[in-house]
């Protein structure tokens, strides 16, 4: 879930300054992007969405978590890759941008955790890495928070409690 609003975080600052038009439709292509690199962790969300990707989800695991899908290599192919299978839906660069964002999003999020992320792997090794435990209390207070910038970003009033 933290992937998803940071990813829509990114999305509703984009739409602020214009660049991208806010749709529904993309909306739910940053949400899948942001999703889609943990396709190398069979247990993920993104993996249980279809058969299709369970099967792609055992093959890209093979290569262990946040490997070749955490890479700056994926996240460039993610854009050709999406607009590909998105020409299909009638759906062109605007659409596949919205994925690219939410992937990439994903990358930096994750670059931010303890475990880190490789970028350049596998010809670079090292791991961008910050200091957030996956499933800690932090974790959450910076969902909260992000949740709040994408609520003020995007203009929502915030519920009353
Ligand atoms: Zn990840």
């Amino acid at each position: 879930m933290t992937h998803i609003v940071v990813g829509l975080l990114l999305y509703s600052v984009l739409v602020k300054f214009g660049i991208f038009p806010n749709s529904q439709i993309l909306i739910g292509l940053v949400a899948l992007g942001a999703l889609f690199p943990d396709i190398d962790h069979p247990k993920s969300y993104i993996a249980h969405l279809s058969i299709w990707l369970r099967a792609s989800s055992r093959v890209v695991s093979l290569g262990g978590h946040r490997g070749i899908t955490h890479t700056i290599w994926a996240s460039l192919l993610a854009f050709p890759l999406a607009l590909l299978v998105l020409r299909f839906f009638g759906l062109g660069f605007i659409e596949a941008g919205a994925f690219f964002l939410g992937y990439v999003s994903h990358l930096f999020a994750d670059s931010l955790t303890v475990s880190g992320v490789a970028w350049f792997y596998p010809f670079d090794k090292h791991r961008v890495r910050g200091m957030i435990r996956t499933g800690s209390l932090f974790e959450v207070l910076v969902f909260v928070l992000t949740s709040i910038l994408v609520l003020q970003v995007l203009g929502i009033p915030l519920p009353r409690i």
